[in-house]
């Protein structure tokens, strides 16, 4: 079904404030999601609200959590995130670290123990909007691990997201989104509902070997996601590990720490002013420069133009805005059932679905 974007965020807010979320909050949660949504990442959008709403039932979840400042040193700050919204936490630790960068020119800011932080461009995009670059490295502990290190054959690690940002002056910002894994393990999950195959390189059996096979994700003998670019995305999916778990969250996949059915990320940021380096003016002839100069390429056989990072998310924002959210049958029966566990009756389901 497609549905209107208004909509699904009025839904989405009806089935937080049901589970008791303070409206206010419930619908910057609800905007995050739909947003990721928005910008064609399904696998961060409303399909998430499911096991949101099973984490606040099962107290994994804080619905009334704001990020706490740890450690406030200068350039240096820590903030806990209490196993609040991500979509909150992460936007609080962001907002108050952007504020300290323009002082300081420079902030190394951790936030530890958020629930989900989504989809990690939206804090970039933070950044980027407020002028400033940003460095995001973050890892994924609370539940068991997913993807296999370059030459291993079995999981040690989740899909550990980086994000960098750089401002414009007179465009949005240049966004470099993505998971660490070959693909999002959303993106499996969808293919073995619908009995498909995924991208060769993306996935290994239990021996190692490279399979098209979404099933070695979900039945024994299990198979692992691989790391995107071999060594060199294993290598990426290392440091948002050491970064952002050993570092900022104290919290990494290794097997001591606890595995449930938490979804926590640790998020280490450096998030700097282009200006402290001196030559903005420079700086944004050259970001100009460059763009033009790498949109000016010449497509390949079969692609219509070459993009920077962040392109393809203004596409399908535009697209989606105009057009609606295409929402597959399973995650709309996800979402339906989540708002009846989130305390909605059928009538007030029916009321803020708008008889979708
Ligand atoms: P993706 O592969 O769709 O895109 C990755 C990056 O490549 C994006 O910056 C995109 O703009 C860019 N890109 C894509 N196609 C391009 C093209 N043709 N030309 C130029 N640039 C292009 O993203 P993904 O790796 O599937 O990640 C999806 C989302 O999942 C991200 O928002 C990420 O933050 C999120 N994520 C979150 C977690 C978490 O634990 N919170 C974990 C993993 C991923």
């Amino acid at each position: 079904m497609r549905i209107n974007h208004e909509q699904l965020t009025a839904f989405a807010t009806a089935i937080f404030a049901s589970a008791g979320t303070e409206e206010v909050r419930a619908r910057k949660v609800a905007h995050h999601l739909v947003m990721a949504n928005l910008k064609g990442h399904d696998s961060h959008g409303v399909g998430m609200i499911p096991a949101y709403v099973g984490n606040i039932k099962n107290g994994n979840l804080n619905i009334a959590a704001d990020a706490a400042v740890l450690r406030d040193q200068g350039a240096v700050m820590l903030f806990d995130g209490q196993f609040g919204f991500g979509q909150l936490v992460g936007s609080q630790a962001t907002e108050l670290a952007i504020a300290r960068a323009r002082e300081t020119g420079v902030v190394c800011a951790g936030v530890r123990n958020c629930h989900h932080l989504g989809r990690i461009g939206s804090y970039g995009e933070q950044c980027g909007e407020a002028g400033l670059v940003s460095i995001h490295f973050v890892n994924v502990v609370g539940h068991a691990p997913l993807v296999s290190p370059f030459g291993g054959r079995e999981r040690r690690m989740t899909t550990n997201p980086f994000c960098c940002t750089v401002p414009r002056a007179d465009d949005i910002p240049i966004v470099l989104d993505m998971a660490t894994s070959a693909v999002a393990q959303g993106k499996v999950r969808v293919a073995h509902m619908k009995g498909e195959q995924v991208p060769a390189g993306s996935l290994i059996d239990h021996q190692g070997q490279p399979t098209t096979d979404p099933g070695v994700m979900f039945n024994e003998p299990l198979g692992a996601l691989g790391p995107f670019g071999m060594h060199k995305g294993y290598g990426m999916a290392v440091m948002c590990e050491l970064l952002g778990g050993a570092l900022a969250g104290e919290w990494t996949a290794q097997p001591d720490n606890e595995r449930g059915v938490q979804i926590v990320n640790h998020m280490f940021m450096v998030i700097f002013d282009p200006a402290a380096f001196g030559g903005l003016d420079r700086f944004n002839s050259e970001v100009t420069a460059m763009v033009d100069y790498l949109h000016s390429t010449e497509p390949a056989l079969g692609v219509d133009k070459v993009r920077i990072p962040g392109e393809p998310e203004r596409e399908a924002l535009a697209e989606r805005s105009a057009a609606g959210i295409d929402i597959d049958d399973n995650s709309w029966a996800g979402l339906l059932k989540a708002a009846a566990a989130a305390g909605m009756d059928d009538a007030a389901i029916s009321a803020a679905a708008g008889g979708a």
